[in-house]
């Protein structure tokens, strides 16, 4: 058994920190206790090991992190680097499911390839385990991943949000001559540039790549924006129209609720929804839900689709696709003829899948006429953290929908355009694209704009508010 006692300052739900006395008693193969001021205040399970931080970015779910629905105090920082008692470093993806634990499991989430959307993960710095802002951490022992010597802490640090952002380029496949923009590019647009940019210059090697633009308020970040790859700039100043549909896809990154309709106005193809700031946006009051279960909008087939062609013929997970109708008109012939189709309304159909006793307790795609149908479909029951789509799921929207209350559903209903997400992405490619990508070395320098200690925690917060802030990284005192 080991144990560690430390102290370390909680955010807590008035945007305030406060010091709390923790102390970590367990070991790996038995799990670990974790003390609060005396208390026990969490059970971990085994498959976690102790790693002390090095240093931990502040990004913007951080700084919004009292809007998001996960108990508070809590030690929060998930954009960790930490060392082994042999000063290994590492950097640990920050869910902690079954499979990141390396546990034995009958979980359907992490069998179906899902780890990130394991509905008993806790996560690092988020959701109940202790974050990177204090000096312990209990890391899942498969989700730590050991840096190599050619990367230095500064770009170590950046790693969470790289995979992130190339989790999104993945996403949303950009195709040759296409313009790809991202709007808004701070601290974590600048790295979806960065990812872009080294995507486009893998591509260019076999066939022609795509442009990527930034679309930025403030003059200062277009140039920015160039540094990291960006091959156009555009500063926006006003209403949207002047780059109106300028763009195959948006990749709205601003962290802001009303950047979701500039990037509705900006976008032909496809908007990429980033942004986790737990504010209604568009008309809708579940879209950081809809990020963090990576869930898709589009519009319902208007007649039926030639064979493997459906929306959603890759997202069944049994012989037949789970289509949720939730509509108050009934689902045509065609639908019901092909896929497993129940209608009711996102609550009792929620619990109808739940109870499923193969492949995902979700339907694989909703169907929704209204505004309030797509809430439903992604929290249909109070108290619930269950979406009634699955992860990585389709939400359709009726043609019959009232979208009135919605630009974003007005574009997908009336023009076609598709809504995607995407939350993390894996650490081992972004770790190998790091180390192979010479443009990525300065990544830390041009990025990292403010360095703080640990103790000085409130002032990282509100320096990483301000404007003048790009990235601000807190570093933990070194092992004595
Ligand atoms: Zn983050
Ligand atoms: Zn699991």
């Amino acid at each position: 058994m080991t144990t560690l006692a430390f102290d370390a300052l909680e955010y807590r739900a008035d945007q305030s920190f406060a010091t709390a006395r923790y102390r970590y008693v367990g070991d790996e193969q038995s799990g670990w206790t974790v003390e609060r001021d005396g208390k026990p205040a969490l059970a971990l399970g085994p498959g976690y090991r102790a790693l002390r931080v090095r240093q931990c970015g502040v990004c913007s779910t951080d700084l919004a992190r009292h809007h998001l629905p996960f108990p508070l105090p809590q030690v929060i920082g998930h954009e960790v680097v930490a060392v082994d008692a042999d000063g290994r470093r590492y950097v640990v993806e920050i869910n902690a499911s079954h499979e990141a634990r390396g546990v034995a499991h009958t979980c359907a989430f992490c069998q179906a390839g899902l780890p990130t959307h394991c509905p008993d993960r806790v996560t690092l710095g988020i959701h109940d385990l202790p974050g990177g802002f204090g000096p312990w951490i209990l890391a899942p022992v498969a989700a730590c991943l050991e840096v190599p010597p050619t990367i230095p802490d500064d770009v170590a640090v950046l790693v969470e949000p790289f995979a992130a952002a190339l989790h999104a380029v993945r996403t949303i496949a950009p195709r040759a001559d296409e313009r790809i923009a991202v709007l808004g590019p701070r601290r974590l647009g600048m790295l979806v540039v960065a990812a872009l940019a080294a995507v486009r210059t893998a591509m260019n090697r076999h066939e022609r790549g795509f442009d990527v633009a930034a679309v930025v308020r403030d003059p200062a970040l277009a140039g920015l924006a160039r540094t990291f790859g960006a091959t156009e700039a555009h500063v926006l100043n006003g209403p949207p129209e002047a780059l109106a549909r300028a763009f195959d896809v948006v990749i709205d990154t601003t962290g802001n609720p009303d950047g979701l309709a500039t990037a509705v106005a900006l976008a032909r193809r496809e908007v990429h929804l980033k942004s986790t700031h737990g504010q209604p946006a568009c008309g809708l009051h579940r879209l950081t839900d809809l990020v963090v279960d990576e869930i898709g909008i589009a519009r319902f087939p208007r007649e039926a689709p030639v064979a493997d062609s459906a929306p959603w013929s890759a997202l069944r997970t049994g012989p037949r696709a789970r289509v949720a109708w939730t509509c108050a008109k009934a689902p045509p012939a065609w639908l019901t003829a092909t896929a497993d189709v129940q209608r009711g309304d996102a609550a009792t159909l929620a619990a109808h899948y739940a109870r499923a006793t193969a492949g995902l307790p979700r339907a694989d795609v909703v169907v929704a006429d209204s505004a309030a149908g797509v809430d439903a479909a992604i929290r249909p029951r109070p108290g619930h953290e269950q979406a009634l789509v699955r992860p990585r799921g389709l939400l359709l929207l009726h043609a019959d929908a009232d979208t009135s209350t919605s630009p974003l559903l007005a574009a997908i209903g009336g023009r076609g355009l598709r809504l995607s997400s995407s939350r993390c992405g894996g650490f081992r490619q972004a770790l190998d694209l790091l180390a192979s990508t010479p443009e990525l070395a300065r990544l830390g320098e041009r990025l990292v704009t403010h360095t703080f200690a640990g103790r000085d925690l409130a002032q990282a917060f509100t320096v990483a508010r301000s404007r003048g802030c790009i990235k601000a990284v807190v570093q933990q005192e070194p092992v004595q």
